[in-house]
């Protein structure tokens, strides 16, 4: 199975989505908004912002289906 490295990812506070880079083997717990500089932080029970807020999860979930 192909792993995307690259989610979209949708601000919570202002909706604004962009498509955000995510390293191949590593977690993202916090990825400033480029356009509210709001910090987004992984929801209770996620691992990482991808897996909150993209619309793919981060590369280990997507291989493995669980995260660092
Ligand atoms: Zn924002």
């Amino acid at each position: 199975m192909a792993i995307e490295l690259e989610s979209m990812i949708s601000c919570p506070s202002c909706s604004f989505s962009w498509s955000l880079q995510m390293p191949i083997d590593a977690c993202l717990a916090f990825v400033p908004c480029p356009r509210c500089a709001e910090i987004l932080r992984p929801r209770t029970g996620d691992c990482c912002v991808p897996c909150s807020y993209g619309d793919l999860a981060c590369p280990p979930v997507q291989k493995d289906g669980n995260c660092c």
